[in-house]
This record gives structure tokens, sequence and C-alpha cells, in this order.
């Protein structure tokens, strides 16, 4: 296979202001490319120096990476450190007293809680489980909504090296219960029940069911956190504990269990946008170094700021920028219960004016369904603490970037389009925001000692302007180190032999510009061929949104016994779905649209209307089950990460 054509041109450039890059820590281009410079010339000097004055260690490591066991990677592998206490203990000194977490719950009750007392409760829970006899490599499941309890229980465990698996607290019980058994966890922690948007959401009612179904007998405790809204839940006797009574008379210190720097600190189930979910595996110290770098590098974090990342904990968004990240480098963060459209669409930007939010990091699908509720909503808040914004989880398309750039930012701050993966553990392609002038649409350049490139099937890289896969040559700290149960499918699925093994295979399609800056184009799955053509799924969806009537828009290709493949697109509108004339007219108006944005090879042969898209739990557009709809089939696929399964039944009907 060739290549993969580029048909979207995007020319807007975005510097940073004089004022941000001045004070930006790593300010200018020169800046960037010294960085870079030092890690193409002695990569291990360069990642052995970051790993020094990042982390507080136990025991300095000697060797900064190992690769005799590739793509078994190890980092600092004689080294000896504990993250919990990277992330609280070694602030203590100085910043007792500082917020550590600014809770907000979804009826807009704010708890605030300081590194002091946030050390406290850790110490309480880790003694809680040191006490029940988990020791380091233990596994602990955490059903959870988002909490500081949450949040708790993660470094709970990595204080006493035990290794958690956060689980977003929307997956049903058979989802659960298939990761505990697949993690053998001894203890499941999770709360009566959740709250989101006003609705109750069952927690432990799940995890019963999940347990009843069989093959949990690892499980010897589950530990409830009391959500105060109803004051029980249905219980067993001798298992199930109050997170409340499970803590009480614990002692408020704990000793950090120091543990190798290869230790694992967690498993993460991945989003399940292409299959089966994969328990992705990260170490201790090479992640926490990933988590630290990025909040220095791509979120320029300073003491002053207060950082707010929506993700949930249950992704790996949620693990890096809210578990660990900001604690590691001492920030003050706002944790959220809820969603953004309760009690009503201003609901983030009212917490940002509230909270004087400085950096704000959510998704594209957060900021595409604000936009439909109401382009003008961010007017009517005081938005002017935001110094910085992010974005993760799919491609942005250039026009929501400008809306987030404008409306939100007030065109005052760079964007940070992250683009990496629950199995890279940090950002990999990023702006450093007070030096890499940013594009709508593009995650523009790697990061210092990330080694990205894009290449084609043998792995030459492709030449500028064309599509190709995605990899990174060298390993790095905070990758996947393996699958947990699974090694045979690690190496497989991310280092294939075409690449001698070497090159690890990120399974997203990619464009670079005469710039250098990096264009994610879509999954390699979903890459479809017209007329020969290869396309990347995110160009048409770019110009579908581009359109003032289109919310949303996801794309596939449907087999055409001419053309290859035909190109049918699931649309959203900001107004009503419509249906008969009215349908057929917004159709034709939609055609031409794409044929002058990009040209006629792009126009939609077919174009469904829904009330939303079916996305994973994380958000994300699942373009494998509209392939199965677009070609009239049965969902045979696994389906367990869909979000809203009646949304499937809405675009088979159209039919
Ligand atoms: P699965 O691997 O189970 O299919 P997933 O890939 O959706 O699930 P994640 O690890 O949460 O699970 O998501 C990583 C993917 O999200 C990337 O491979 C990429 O496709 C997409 N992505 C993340 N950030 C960006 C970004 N800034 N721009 C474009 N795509 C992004
Ligand atoms: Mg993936």
């Amino acid at each position: 296979m060739s290549g993969i054509d580029s048909i979207l041109t995007e020319t807007r450039v975005f510097p940073p202001s004089d004022e941000f890059r001045i004070n930006a820590n790593i300010s200018g281009m020169d800046a960037y490319n010294t960085l870079c410079e030092q890690a193409a010339s002695d990569y291990e000097g360069f990642w052995g120096k970051q790993a020094k004055e990042n982390i507080t260690w136990f025991k300095p490591f000697t060797k900064v990476l190992n690769e005799s066991n590739a793509p078994f990677y190890k980092w600092f592998e004689d080294g000896e450190l504990n993250v919990s206490y990277n992330c609280i203990d070694r602030h203590l000194p100085l910043l007792a007293n500082k917020l550590a977490i600014i809770f907000e719950s979804d009826n807009g009750t704010v708890t605030r809680i300081t590194y002091m007392e946030l050390y406290r409760r850790v110490c309480q829970f880790a003694n809680g489980l040191k006490s029940m006899g988990i020791t380091r490599g233990d596994r602990v499941v955490i059903y959870m909504p988002m909490s500081i309890e949450a949040v708790v229980a993660m470094q709970a465990c990595a204080r006493i090296g035990a290794i958690h698996s956060v689980v977003f607290g929307g997956f049903s019980g058979k989802s659960l219960q298939e990761r505990i058994i697949d993690a053998k966890a001894r203890v499941v922690v999770t709360a009566n029940e959740g709250v989101r948007g006003g609705k109750l959401v069952p927690l432990k009612s799940v995890v019963d069911e999940a347990l009843d179904g069989g093959g949990c007998e690892c499980v010897e405790r589950v530990i409830v956190f009391k959500r105060a809204v109803h004051e029980d839940a249905p219980w067993t006797i001798g298992r199930d504990v109050w997170w409340h009574d499970f803590i009480k008379g614990k002692p408020e210190h704990c000793e950090p269990t120091p543990v190798n720097a290869e230790d694992p600190l967690f498993i993460l189930y991945t989003s399940g946008s292409t299959g089966k979910p994969k328990g992705v595996q990260h170490s201790s110290a090479g992640y926490l170094l990933g988590a630290i770098n990025t909040m220095r590098w791509t979120f320029d974090y300073k003491p002053s700021d207060i950082f707010w990342c929506t993700a949930d904990v249950g992704w790996i968004t949620g693990h890096t920028y809210v578990g660990y990240g900001p604690l590691a480098v001492g920030a003050t963060q706002v944790i959220f219960e809820g969603v953004p459209t309760y009690p009503d669409a201003g609901r983030f930007w009212k917490m940002i004016e509230q909270h004087r939010v400085s950096v704000f990091y959510t998704a594209p699908t957060a900021i595409r369904s604000l936009i439909k509720l109401g382009a003008d909503i961010p007017e009517q808040y005081d938005l002017s603490s935001l110094r910085l914004l992010g974005t993760v989880g799919e491609p942005i398309n250039p026009e929501a970037w400008m809306w987030y750039y404008e409306k939100v930012g007030g065109g005052r701050c760079p964007i940070a389009d992250t683009w990496w993966q629950t199995e890279t553990g940090s950002h990999m392609l990023a702006p450093m925001p007070g030096a890499v002038p940013t594009k709508p649409g593009s995650c523009t350049l790697p990061l210092p000692g990330i080694m990205a490139d894009i290449v084609d099937e043998a792995g030459f890289p492709v030449e500028a302007g064309k599509g190709g896969f995605l990899v990174i040559k060298r390993p790095f700290p905070s990758q996947v180190r393996t699958l947990w149960n699974d090694p045979e499918r690690f190496k497989k699925s991310y280092f294939p032999e075409e690449y001698n093994n070497k090159y690890y295979l990120a399974g997203d399609s990619a464009h670079r510009d005469e710039q250098g800056y990096f264009w994610i184009m879509g999954r390699i799955d979903d890459v479809l061929n017209v007329s020969g053509h290869r396309l990347g799924t995110m160009e048409i969806e770019s110009a579908l949104v581009a359109n003032p009537l289109v919310a949303e828009a996801a794309v596939v290709g449907k087999p055409h016994e001419i053309k290859g493949e035909s190109v049918v697109a699931f649309v959203v509108l900001k107004g009503p779905r419509p249906s008969g004339e009215e349908a057929k007219k917004i159709t034709a108006n939609l055609r031409e649209w794409v044929g002058s944005e990009i040209g006629a090879l792009a126009k939609p042969d077919e174009i469904r209307y829904g009330d939303n898209l079916p996305k994973t739990r994380s958000g994300k557009i699942m373009r494998r089950l509209l392939r199965a709809v677009a070609k009239g089939e049965e969902i045979t696929q696994d389906i367990s990460t869909l979000e809203n399964p009646t949304i499937l039944k809405q675009l088979q009907e159209t039919l």
C-alpha cells in the first residue's frame, strides 16, 4: 500500500502572544529545539537527566534504558521510589497548606482539601488496605464516581505498591466482571452510588452484579464510599465494608513502600474504540516522569495555576492529568463530579469563572456538544482567568478549534491539541505552548525525546503531505510495558514484524505538512479507499463540521462496485434531525459543500442523520459500528464500551 491521501488544507497559524512566550517554561522555538537536539544527540543522557531532576528517588538508578529484551523495555531499572511520596509527601515541607483539590459535586457543593489533608486521607486508606494484608503487587479495582476518594484510593495503592485498575463508573456489571477477573483483584473500591446530571448512577449494585456473575472469588473485600444520597446499599456481610468504617482508627501516617522503578503502577483497559479492550500495564518511574514532564512542558505548569482536566479517572487522561500529574508537580486542581450540560450548557464556564481556572483541558466531543447547545453561551461568563487550553481524545475539527480559541480562550490562550494514547501514558505530540505556534486541527510537533515519525508499509518515512502510519521509533519512559496477561498480543499489536519489531505502531494514520507539523487523519482501521485514493476519516468529517448546519459527523466506507468504497456520512445537525424532503435538500447541500471544500472525490454518497453518534463511554465515535450500519449488517461486535446503544437503532432505521 502506497500511502494515504491528504485532501484538507488548513493554513491558519497562531503563535503564542509575546506575553505568553516570555513567561513560559519553555520559551521560544530555540528553547524547544535545544531540548530536542539534546535528546537526539544523547538519548539516555537526556532521559537520565530528566528522571534525576524531576523524581525524588529513594535509591538512585545507575542504568537508564535496558533494551536487551525488546520490546519489553526497562527504564531506570535499578532505581527505587514511591509514586505517592512524589505526589504528596515531598511537597509537605513547603506546600502543606496549599490546596491540592477543589472538588465540585454535581449539584455545586464545593469541598477544598490541602496537601496535608490529602496526605492524611491517603495514609489512612493505605493503612486500611495494609491491615487487610494488601501488599506490593496485589491488584485493587476502583469503580468510583469522580470524587476526592477516587484519587485517594489510587494514591493509597501507589503508596503501598499495590496495582490499581480503575474501571469507569459507567461500565456495566459484565464489563466490570471481565476486568476484575482479568486483573484477579483482591479488593474492589466503589461507592453506593454516583450522581451525574441530577441522576443517580448505581455503583454498588453493579459491583454486586459483577461479583455474582462468577469467576470473581479472588475478591475478598468491597469497600463502599457513602456518596450521601441514599443511606444504604445492597450488602454482603463479611465482604462489604463502608469506607468510613474501613479507615476508622487507622493512623494518619503510613510509610511509603519503596518500589522498583519498573514495578507496575496500574493496569488500565483501553476504551475499546477499535476492538476488545486491552489491559495496558504501566510502570512506576517512567510513567511518573511522563506525567511530570508534560505538566511542565505542555501545560506550562506554574505554581499559581488552577488546573482543570475534565476527564474521568476511568480513562488514561484522568490518570495522568487528575490522579498523578497535577499532584506530582504540587498543583491546585479542580475535580468535577458532574457533566458539562447540567444544569445547563454553561456549567464548565461557570466553574472556570468561580474557581478562577487558568489551565483547562477537555475533549473535542465535549466542545462539539457545547457548540450544538449554543455557540454564544461562554460569553455570559468571565473567563479571563484562563491562559491555556487543551484538547485530547480525538482529532479536533478546525472549526471546533476556532470556536474554542475565540469563544472560550478569548483569542488569547494557546490551544494544546495533545495526541497520545492509553499506551503512551503521557502526551507525545503536542505544542510546547510558549514555543510552538499552533494550527487548528494539528497536534503540532513531538515533545522532546519522542522520536515520532510517519512511515509507509515498509517503514520508510513518507514525504510531506503524504499520509502514512504514525510510529514512535525509540522506546520512551512512559510507554506501556506489556498487556496484562497477554505479552503476545502486546508484541503483535504494537511492534509489528514489518518494522523489525522495533517501531511502536500507534494504530493511527497521519501526515506531516511542510513545517513538519503532524495531522492525525484517523485510525488505520478506518481509512477509506475511494477510487484508488486512501482517505482518512478526519478530513471529510472536518469539512462537514465546518458547515454551519452541522454539529458532528462521522464518515465510513461501504463497498462499492466501481469506486472500491463509497463514502457514507453520519451527521448530527445543530437543529433537529431532518426527514423527508428536508433531509434530501440538506443532503444535496452538504454534498456540494464537501465537494467545494475538499474535492468531488470526498463527496458523501449517502448521508444519514441521527440525534447523536455511537460513542465509547469516553466520548469517541465508534466508526467500526457505523461501518456495520452502513453495510446493513447485524452488529455482532463487542459493544461493551458503547455509551448510547439506542442511537444504533435510530441510524439503522433510516434504511
Ligand atoms: P482502543 O485502543 O481500545 O480502540 P482508544 O484507542 O479509543 O481505544 P485511548 O487510548 O483512550 O483508547 O485513545 C487513544 C486514541 O485516541 C489515539 O490512538 C487516537 O486515535 C485518539 N486521539 C487521542 N488524542 C488525539 C488527538 N489529540 N488528535 C487525534 N486523535 C487523538
Ligand atoms: Mg487505541
